[in-house]
């Protein structure tokens, strides 16, 4: 880990920059809660990114016909300490029960061209960074990732 000051909205926004031109080809609206003062803190800003590209990109392959792509940032406490919550919520059906319990395993995918590692490498930044990843899932609806990262790792 190359650890420098984050900025979370930022990290977002970089990510978001990424994905936003196939987003909108897709008609996926993008609705962005973030607070006006938010803590930097020390982190991996690039794998960051990284984790939010990976999700940016499932949401976006399971909003085939478009949807809402909703991020919200917030304050939060992990393990009874200071921390960031980022929620990500999409419109694509939410993820079959079947394959929820698989979704971290490294190469599993139900995509013809997936490589069933963006979830695992996902997971394994966050953990790096002593957060958590929080699935809430709404089969028929959508999914929602919450990913908490603690301020002070
Ligand atoms: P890949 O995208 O290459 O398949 P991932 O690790 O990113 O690999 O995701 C694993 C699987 O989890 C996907 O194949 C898909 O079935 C499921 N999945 C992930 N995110 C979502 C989502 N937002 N909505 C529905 N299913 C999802
Ligand atoms: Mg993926």
């Amino acid at each position: 880990i190359c650890y420098t000051l984050c900025n979370i909205s930022e990290i977002i926004n970089d990510a978001l920059a990424v994905v936003q031109l196939s987003l909108k080809e897709r008609n996926i609206k993008i609705h962005k809660n973030f607070p006006r003062n938010i803590a930097t803190f020390l982190g991996d800003c690039q794998q960051l990114k990284q984790v939010f590209i990976n999700l940016f990109l499932n949401a976006e392959e399971a909003m085939k016909n478009g949807g809402n792509l909703n991020i919200k940032v917030a304050p939060s406490v992990l393990d009874g300490s200071k921390a960031i919550s980022i929620k990500i919520a999409d419109t694509g059906g939410g993820i079959p029960l079947e394959v929820l319990n698989n979704i971290f395993n490294p190469f599993y995918t139900t995509k013809d061209t997936g490589t069933g590692l963006g979830l695992p490498i996902a997971n394994r930044i966050i953990t790096n960074h002593g957060g958590k990843i929080h699935i809430n899932n709404k089969p028929g609806t959508g999914v929602e990732f919450t990913v908490i990262l603690p301020l002070h790792a």
